[in-house]
């Protein structure tokens, strides 16, 4: 087990680990309790269009906290949020966030929302995304949802057809950390997307000319499509100029902007607020 690997190491999570399967219940305990009980909350991670220079886009990323206040990571709680069904309430209590955030805070034109695939097979998806837009006045063509290609996943035509209804509300669909498996060639061929999302593990050796090829490959291969291409994971200004020089159309990351809480108006309205 992980334990085994000494103090000094940092403990990886194995939900199937029985050593951390008390991790897990504890945390899947947790989620339960997350909303009701102010545990979640939003950041907003800023992205930049390359061409211009303008940030009027960002991601929504979840934040958990436990009871002592220590923060948990996405990587860790999502899939086990997945994995027991509460990434239902969860991912509808992130989008009624999202927009409830649009309305009262100097928020980006675009949020992007990040959405798990059981999310898009659950019957009646679209149409409760339809009822939160009503509600809080948000038009669809200010949210993305971006859809990461599992392994597991296949692609049901529910999934396509709630897709489609999604694309009727004007929500953008986005492919999330293209690359890292077999799976996003299919979702590229099946599905319109309208950006894809690079991998930030392209950019591990972008200083190399074998890693400036390989991005390129993958950047030939997305573009052929015609999405627009965002590359993720930017943490310095010479990658940043390389993705300029590639003709990348969005990049994201530390470099271009950390995840932050959105900032409350003070005039509620973020056109007066300008
Ligand atoms: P993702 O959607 O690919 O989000 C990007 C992750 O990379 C975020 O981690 C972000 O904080 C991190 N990141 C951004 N820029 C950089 C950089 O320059 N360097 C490095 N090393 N990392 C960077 P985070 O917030 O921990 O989220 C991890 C994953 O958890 C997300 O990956 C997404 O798949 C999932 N997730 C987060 N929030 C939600 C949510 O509301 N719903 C669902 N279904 N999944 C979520
Ligand atoms: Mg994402
Ligand atoms: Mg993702
Ligand atoms: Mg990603």
């Amino acid at each position: 087990s992980a334990k085994a690997h000494g103090r000094n190491c940092a403990r990886v999570f194995d939900p199937n680990d029985p050593h951390t399967s008390d991790e897990s219940e504890n945390i899947a305990a947790l989620l339960k309790i997350a909303v009701t009980q102010n545990l979640v909350s939003m950041v907003y991670q800023p992205l930049v269009d390359l061409k211009t220079g303008s940030q009027d886009a960002a991601e929504a990323l979840m934040r958990l906290k436990t009871l002592d206040g220590d923060n948990i990571s996405p990587t860790l709680f999502i899939p086990i949020a997945e994995r027991t069904g509460i990434i239902l309430e969860l991912g509808k209590w992130a989008i009624r966030t999202v927009c409830r955030e649009m309305l009262a805070t100097n928020q980006a034109d675009v949020v992007s929302v990040n959405v798990s695939p059981i999310q898009l097979r659950t019957p009646g998806f679209a149409a409760s995304i339809a009822a939160v837009l009503g509600e809080t006045g948000i038009s669809g063509n200010r949210l993305a949802f971006e859809i990461t290609e599992g392994l597991d996943m296949e692609i049901h035509s529910d999934v396509l057809r709630c897709i489609s209804d999604l694309k009727m509300l004007g929500i953008r669909i986005w492919l999330d950390d293209f690359g890292t498996g077999f799976a996003g060639l299919s979702w590229l061929r099946l599905i319109d997307f309208d950006t894809v999302k690079i991998d930030r593990s392209f950019l591990h050796d972008i200083d190399t000319e074998r890693g400036r090829l390989m991005l390129g490959d993958i950047v030939d291969l997305v573009r052929h499509r015609g999405p627009n291409i965002l590359v993720e994971g930017v943490e310095s200004e010479e990658q940043l100029q390389c993705l300029r020089d590639m003709n990348i159309d969005f990049a994201q990351g530390y470099y271009v902007g950390r995840p932050a809480p959105a900032v409350r108006s003070t005039v509620g309205s973020r056109v007066l607020s300008r």
